[in-house]
């Protein structure tokens, strides 16, 4: 490989809008056979709004989003972007908030009103907080789910509270990738921390049939890294801080413009249109430029 004949590709890539980390990084596309896709914010547009409010016992549909809107205001997630919004824009100002803290993947803490308030993954509540989900809402997440909406619960003073749900939109341009992997020759995954039916949802809506659900961060490298020592070359396509380990460990980690400064640091590749046919021109770019200087 000439560094001149590379250099061209990754001017080329700079054109397409692909900023390309080292010329070393063209080479590792070609042997590239498996891509797998974070759903929230890749495949869909992170842009998730709320859609129900259910309470528990609590009181009001205003009382419980109006701390869990509080709650959620340190976390940059876009279902607490959903939540402090559908909060804002009914409630007005969020309550004042303190001691913060997040569990990557699995939820948010934080005082409001002098409760200590979670909202998170119902299994988080469960398993972490030995918290038991009344009936009434068992029934609530399990047709939520069943829509392919994510449902988180809220919890204060030792009791669930209630459950909100938010919705995502697919990319328009997503399904139309996903053929172009295809086509290219590689096997589209979907990797997810949401829930499998969600998933299953987005997955069907833009032809992936290999879903894993309900992972952790660090399970999403472990995804990878088993496809690895299967003998695949793994290409990774994620936004968020908890694809940072996952984009790192895959053979290519290619990061949305759009996501977090992690995600782009841990990426070999960043696409600055945040639109999956993006990838599959950096892919098909990046073989091109091979082609070329052999
Ligand atoms: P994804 O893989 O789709 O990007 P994440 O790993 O970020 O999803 O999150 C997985 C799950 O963890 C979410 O579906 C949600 O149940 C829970 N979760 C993560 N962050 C938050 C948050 N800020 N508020 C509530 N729930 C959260
Ligand atoms: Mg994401």
């Amino acid at each position: 490989a000439t560094p001149t004949a590379l250099l061209v590709g990754t001017g080329r890539g700079a054109q397409l809008g692909i900023l390309i980390k080292g010329p070393q990084v063209l080479e590792s596309t070609r042997r590239v056979d498996t891509i797998v896709l974070d759903k929230t914010g890749t495949i869909t547009t992170g842009r998730m709004t709320l859609s129900s409010v259910v309470p528990h016992e609590c009181g009001s549909v205003d009382e419980l989003l109006a701390l869990a809107g509080a709650a959620e205001s340190g976390s940059e997630h876009p279902i607490a972007r959903a939540i402090t919004a559908g909060a804002v824009s009914k409630l007005g100002p969020l309550l004042p908030s303190s001691a913060f803290l997040s569990e990557q993947g699995l939820g948010v803490q934080a005082e409001v009103d002098g409760r200590l308030v979670l909202v998170g993954r119902p299994a988080w509540l469960v398993e972490r907080w030995g918290l038991r989900v009344p009936i009434e809402l068992q029934a609530v997440l399990g047709t939520a789910e069943g829509l392919g909406k994510t449902a988180v619960m809220v919890a204060w003073e030792g009791q669930v509270r209630g459950v909100l749900t938010v919705a995502d939109t697919v990319k328009p341009t997503s399904a139309g990738a996903v053929e172009r992997f295809r086509a290219l020759g590689l096997t589209p995954m979907l990797v997810t921390g949401d829930n499998l039916a969600a998933a299953q949802n987005v997955a069907a809506s833009v032809g992936i049939t290999d879903v894993t659900a309900g992972v952790l961060p660090a399970d999403k490298a472990r995804v990878i890294a088993r496809l690895q020592a299967e003998g695949h070359v793994v290409a990774m396509v994620g936004d968020g801080v908890n694809d940072a380990v996952a984009l790192a460990t895959a053979d290519l980690g290619i990061a949305m413009g759009s996501g977090t400064d992690v995600a782009i640091e841990a990426s070999d590749l960043t696409l600055m249109r945040s639109d999956l046919l993006a990838a599959a021109d950096a892919i098909r770019l990046s073989r091109r430029t091979l082609t070329t200087i052999k």
